[in-house]
This record gives structure tokens, sequence and C-alpha cells, in this order.
């Protein structure tokens, strides 16, 4: 058995959207009583047992949230498993103390009631409460449906939904006795991908249209009066730009991953430097960085699945200035140098398949 996740965006009708909202709003409140319920007891120096927290909420939720009648029980209940969750990280000093949350975050809520609860069937699914919803594409898996958590973001709404399913539906059958090549994969910003055979991925750019519409939108925003209405309409315009551009660099990302997956039998990547991503104050520099290590893992994921063995290099293998022929590692290695020349043996080579020849496994 393996968990397969889907995020798949829901098209709620005005009324269902309101009752979603509301059920986050819910969830919201459930996990903030848990935690200031948590916290008294800390105060006076009795430790709350999850049991405890619950029975609490119970008594005290109508009073907090005039309409828990009308939602579905399940996103108060999950939200405090959640808060209780949080503490147990905490504990374990894996995590710090939980923080309350607010409405302006993240907004989402477990709408399940254990394994099976929650219906699909083709392109809808069955909320508690909130009745058939519709789907904009069909679940992928087959199996047990586990955690369904509703989503937000901007305007849009999502279901996450966990299937476990049988590893015989999901493994890609991959011929037993096939020539297909190991390759090394480098990754860049302006090439996404070189494999070692020369094979190029390009990076594909958000449309011009779109980078015009992202400036204009963004000096709209620029001239409201904070958090009045328009304000408010201006930004909503800016988040949904944004979000196209993104889901155009998902689709180039998975259509690439997919056809490298697709034409090896064994696969050599770099490892990025994250903790040095993050110290990255240039905010483009970072947003291309976090997309390139997002592109790593889904080759990772879509090779496994295949039974790819993916073989990653030593955070400090310097692919592009060694030479794939010879060993020799240069000491200096300028970016605008897009050719490789080797001082020792002589051997000329594109920079990036190059790098990628030194990424191959065997
Ligand atoms: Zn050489």
């Amino acid at each position: 058995m393996s968990l397969r996740a889907q995020k798949i965006q829901l098209n709620p009708n005005n009324k269902q959207a309101t009752l979603l909202a509301q059920h986050c709003g819910y969830a919201r409140v459930a996990y903030n009583a848990a935690l200031s319920s948590f916290k008294s007891g800390l105060d006076d120096g009795n430790w709350k047992t999850l049991y405890d927290i619950k029975k609490e909420f119970n008594a005290r939720k109508r009073e907090i949230f005039p309409w828990c009648d009308e939602m579905s029980q399940n996103a108060s209940k999950n939200a405090i498993h959640h808060f209780s969750d949080a503490v147990k990280r905490w504990r374990s000093g894996q995590n710090r103390f939980p923080k309350p949350k607010n409405r302006s975050g993240k907004q989402s809520y477990q709408a399940d009631n254990g394994t099976n609860s929650v219906r699909v069937e083709r392109k809808r699914v069955k909320l508690p409460v909130i009745g058939w919803v519709r789907m904009t594409e069909e679940l992928r898996w087959t199996g047990d449906i586990g955690r369904v958590v509703v989503s937000r973001k901007d305007d849009k709404w999502f279901v996450s939904i966990l299937v476990s399913t049988d590893d015989a539906n999901t493994m890609v059958q991959v011929p037993l006795f096939d020539d297909r090549p190991a390759v090394g994969v480098d990754v860049g910003i302006n090439t996404l991908a070189t494999l070692s055979d020369g094979t190029t991925y390009e990076n594909r750019r958000p449309l011009k249209v779109y980078l015009r519409k992202l400036r204009r939108a963004g000096r709209t925003l620029s001239r409201k009066t904070r958090f009045s209405s328009n304000w408010h309409k201006a930004r909503k315009r800016l988040a949904s730009i944004h979000y196209r551009i993104s889901c155009i660099r998902e689709d180039s990302h998975h259509k690439a991953s997919t056809s490298i997956v697709r034409k090896a039998s064994a696969i050599g990547i770099e490892t990025l430097n994250v903790s040095g991503m993050l110290k990255n104050r240039k905010l483009a520099k970072h947003i291309a960085d976090a997309a390139l290590s997002r592109f790593l893992t889904m080759i990772k994921y879509k090779a496994e699945r295949r039974g790819i063995p993916v073989t990653e290099a030593s955070m400090f293998f310097a692919s592009s200035k060694t030479c794939s022929a010879c060993g020799h590692k240069k000491t200096e290695l300028n970016l605008s140098e897009r050719t490789y020349h080797c001082g020792e043996c002589g051997f000329t080579c594109d920079r990036d398949v190059n790098a990628a020849i030194n990424l191959c496994p065997v």
C-alpha cells in the first residue's frame, strides 16, 4: 500500500463557498480555543489532555461560535487534533509553542471523519453538511480515502485528498530489458534542464502579456488607500496574476520531469544548497531557486514510482568546474563561459552538458 495525495481545485456555488469559509472559521476558532484552554492549564500547573480540551470546547462552543450547530463537527474536532499534534511536536523539541491562528493566515479545515467518510464520484466530492461540490478534475487514484483537507488561496478553493492505494495500481510498469541510458540532469534558471545526452528543456517564461499585466496591477495597487475596498480588489487582481504565472511554471516543470524519467534507466541529479538559498535576500533569485528544488523533487518522486534509481551528487561536488573527460577541476569558471574548454586534455563541450555528464550515474 502507498499513499497518494492529490490537490484539486473546487468549483463551489456561492452558497457552498460561504459555507466553506464558515467551516474554515469554525476550525480556526476551535484551534484557538484549544490553545487558550491548554495555556490556562499550564499557568495553573495542570496539564490538560486532549480529552479535557475537547470536553471543555464542547461545553463552550455555542458561546464562542454561535453557528456551530450548522457546521460539520469534523472541522472543530480535526482542528483540536491538529492542536494536540502541535503540542506533541513542541514537547519533542521539533517545533516552537503553537501560536494562535488569525483570519489573514492560511485558511483551511479538515473535512473527513476517518477513512472513507468522504465520498468522491467522478468530478465531485461530498463534503459533510455542504454536500456535493464540483471539482475541476477527477481523482486520479482509487483506494481508501483518508484525510480530506479543504483550503483557500485568494478566491480559489482546493481540496487535497489522501488516498491509500494498492501499489500495483500506481507503479508504472517498466519493461524489464530495455536499453534506455542512464542520464545526468543539470538544472538552471535559463535552461530548465540539460541532459547528459545533450537534450535541453527550456524554462517556459511567463508570457510578456502576463508581465505587463503584473506591472500594471502592481502600480494600481500602490495607488489605492490601504485596506480600502478598492485596495482589496486590486490586491486580489495582483494575486490572481501571480497564481496564473506559477501555474505556467509548474506545468512546464511537470512536462519536463515526466519526459526525463520516461527516457532514463537511472538518473543523476545535483543537490541544491537549500539552507544557502534561505539566506539569499534577493526575492527573484529565491523564488527561482525554490522552483528548481521543487523541480528536482518532481524528478525524484516520478522516478521512484517507476522504480528508477536516482543518485544525488554531494552538495559540494563541482559539477560545472570538473572536466567530464579527464576529471581535471578548474579553480575558476565564469558564469559567462558557456562552453567548457579543458586546459589539460583539450576537451571542449557545452558548459551545461559537461555538468550533466558529470552528474550521470555509472
Ligand atoms: Zn579534461
